[in-house]
C-alpha cells in the first residue's frame, strides 16, 4: 500500500514528488495539501504574497487533480486529521523551526530528508566541521559548492580565472537612462483560480478578521511550474547577459533591471536551483552571456541562497533572537504599514513603495535603503525580520531569520558577517538615480538637507564607537568619527529626527 505525502506549500514541484526509495515518497502516494487559515491569522502578510501562495497551491491541486485530497481548514493539524484520519503520511523535511517541530510532534508523521537544495544537511555540516572551528565564510561555501558541483568550472578552475566576479558586478547604473535596455521580464496571465484567490482574501478580509498590508494584483510571479519554466527561459535567453555588471544598481524608474525574479518560484519549490544554475552555465558555455553575469547569478543561487538556508539550521531555534546591538526601538507605523507616500527620503519612499506595490525589491534596496535604516535607527532585529518575512513574496523565515539577523542587522555580533552593512548617502547616490530631486542631499549631514542616511550613518557609528573600533573592517570608518567637527551637531538631529518620518 503506498503512503500518502503531505507537500507543504513551498514544495509545490515535481521534485518533491520523485519516489526515492526510503528517502522519498512512495511511487504514485497520493498527495495530500492543506490550506490553514491560522498562517494568514497569525502574521499579517503582503496581500499579494498571501496571494501567490494560495494561487499556487490551488494551481498545484488542479494539476494533480484525483490524487490529491485538498482540505482548507483552520490549522494543519485539524487538516490533516481531515486528510487522511489516522493513517500514516510521509512528508518532506519543512523549511522552518517552527513546522518541523509541528510535523515531528504529530503521530504517524515520517519526516523525510529536505529537498529542493543543492547541498545536503550531511554535506554542509561535513564542510563546516572539516573548517576546524574557522569562520563559515559565504565566500568560501560558495566556492566549495562550485567544485562539489562542478559549476563554472573548466579543467579544475574557475571559469574566467576566477571564482568572484564582483569587481565587475558593482557597476553604477549607466548615466542619463532612467530604464536599463533590456527586455521585460516574464510576466504570467491571471486565470480563473486567482480570481477565486482575490474573492477568498477579500472575503477573509471582510468577515473573518484575517488582515493585510500592501497592494494585491495583478499577480507578477510565477504560481505554476510552466509558468516558473518560462520565467527562467527568459531571464537566461534574454536578461542575464545584462544581469552581472548592474546587479548591484537602482533606478528609480526600474525597480526590476536585469534581476531573475525567480527567488518566489525557487522559493515555493517551483524550480530546483540546479536545472536555474546548469541553465545559465549553459549559456555562458554557448558565449550567449559573460562569465561575470553566469557566475553573478551562479553565486545568488548556488552560494547565498544554500549558505542561508544552511545557516538557517545550523545556527539554531535561538538565533533568531539575537540582538548583539542592543537595539530595540519599535517598528514606526509609517514603514509597518507600508506607506510609502509619508516618506520624503527618496530612495526609502521609493524603495517602500515597490514594496507596498509589489512585494518585492532587489537584494541592493533590501540591504542599502530598508535594512540600513532600521540599523542606524536602531529598530528591533526581530521585529525587522518579521517585517521583511511578512512583506516579501519571496520571504520565509529560513530566509528572513539569516538574512536579516546576520546580514542586514548585524543582530548576531558577526557570526555571518564581518562587519555591519549600512553606509552614508554617498553609496545610494553612487549607485543609483534616488538621489536626484531627493529634497536631501546625500552629502549633507546636518542642516534642512540633511540626508538621513548620512547623519544616520554617522550616529551609528558613533553609537558602537567602542565594539566596531574592535573590528579590523569598520576601524578606518569609526577613526572618521574624530575628524567630523560637526559630530555633536549631528547627533543632536538625529536624537531629534529620530521619531520622525524621514
Ligand atoms: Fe536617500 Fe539621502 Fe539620497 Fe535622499 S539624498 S535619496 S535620503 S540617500
Amino acid at each position: 500500500m503506498t503512503t500518502p505525502h503531505w507537500i507543504f506549500g513551498d514544495q509545490l514541484g515535481p521534485h518533491f514528488l520523485t519516489p526515492a526509495g526510503k528517502d522519498g515518497p512512495d511511487r504514485g502516494a497520493p498527495v495530500v495539501m492543506i490550506e490553514a487559515r491560522s498562517v494568514f491569522r497569525r502574521r499579517r502578510y503582503h496581500r499579494a504574497k498571501a496571494h501567490l501562495v494560495l494561487s499556487a497551491m490551488r494551481h498545484r491541486a488542479a494539476e494533480l487533480g484525483g490524487r490529491v485530497t485538498y482540505v482548507r481548514a483552520e490549522t494543519y493539524r485539524e487538516g490533516l486529521r481531515r486528510a487522511v484520519g489516522g493513517t500514516s503520511v510521509t512528508v518532506c523535511h519543512p523549511t522552518s523551526h517552527a513546522a518541523l517541530r509541528l510535523v515531528r510532534s504529530l503521530p504517524r508523521v515520517q519526516v523525510l530528508p529536505a529537498r529542493g537544495f543543492l547541498v545536503s544537511g550531511e554535506e554542509f555540516a561535513g564542510w563546516a566541521e572539516g573548517r576546524g572551528g574557522r569562520r563559515l565564510l559565504q565566500e568560501d561555501f560558495y566556492r566549495w559548492v562550485r567544485q562539489e558541483h562542478d559549476l563554472l568550472m573548466e579543467g579544475g578552475h574557475p571559469a574566467g580565472g576566477r571564482f568572484n566576479h564582483d569587481h565587475a558586478n558593482r557597476e553604477p547604473p549607466p548615466s542619463g537612462t532612467r530604464e536599463l535596455d533590456v527586455p521585460s521580464p516574464y510576466v504570467p496571465r491571471e486565470d480563473d483560480i486567482d480570481a477565486g484567490v482575490r474573492d477568498d482574501l477579500d472575503r477573509w478580509e471582510r468577515e473573518d478578521g484575517v488582515r493585510f498590508v500592501g497592494r494585491d494584483g495583478p499577480r507578477r510571479f510565477p504560481a505554476t511550474r510552466r509558468e516558473a519554466l518560462s520565467a527562467l527561459r527568459r531571464f537566461v535567453d534574454r536578461r542575464l547577459a545584462s544581469f552581472g555588471p548592474y546587479e548591484d544598481a537602482m533606478l528609480t524608474g526600474d525597480p526590476v533591471m536585469s534581476h531573475s525574479l525567480l527567488s518566489s518560484s525557487l522559493n515555493l519549490g517551483l524550480l530546483h536551483p540546479a536545472e536555474c544554475v546548469e541553465r545559465a552555465e549553459r549559456a555562458w558555455r554557448k558565449g550567449a552571456v559573460p562569465v561575470n553575469s553566469a557566475e553573478g547569478f551562479v553565486r545568488q543561487v548556488a552560494g547565498w541562497r544554500e549558505y542561508v538556508w544552511q545557516l538557517y539550521w545550523h545556527f539554531g531555534e535561538d538565533y533568531r533572537h539575537g540582538n548583539a546591538l542592543g537595539h530595540t526601538e519599535e517598528l514606526p507605523e509609517y514603514f509597518t504599514e507600508l506607506d510609502a507616500d509619508a516618506v520624503t527620503a527618496n530612495c526609502l519612499a521609493t524603495v517602500l513603495a515597490q514594496v507596498r506595490d509589489t512585494g518585492w525589491t532587489h537584494h541592493i534596496p533590501r540591504l542599502m535603503v530598508l535594512g540600513s535604516h532600521a540599523l542606524q535607527r536602531a529598530w528591533d532585529p526581530a521585529a525587522v525580520t518579521d517585517w521583511f518575512h511578512r512583506c516579501f513574496v519571496d520571504g520565509y523565515d529560513w530566509v528572513m531569520v539569516p538574512n536579516v539577523v546576520g546580514m542586514s542587522q548585524y543582530a548576531d555580533g558577526g557570526r555571518m558577517t564581518t562587519k555591519p552593512y549600512t553606509s552614508g548617502g554617498a553609496y545610494i547616490h553612487r549607485m543609483s538615480d534616488l538621489c536626484d530631486g531627493c529634497a536631501y542631499r546625500p552629502t549633507d549631514r546636518t542642516g534642512p538637507h540633511a540626508c538621513p542616511y548620512a547623519a544616520g550613518y554617522w550616529a551609528f557609528l558613533h553609537r558602537h564607537r567602542r565594539l566596531l573600533s574592535g573590528n579590523a573592517r569598520m576601524r578606518r570608518a569609526v577613526q572618521g568619527l574624530d575628524r567630523l567637527r560637526d559630530l555633536d551637531e549631528v547627533l543632536r538631529q538625529e536624537l531629534r529626527r529620530a521619531s520622525e518620518v524621514p
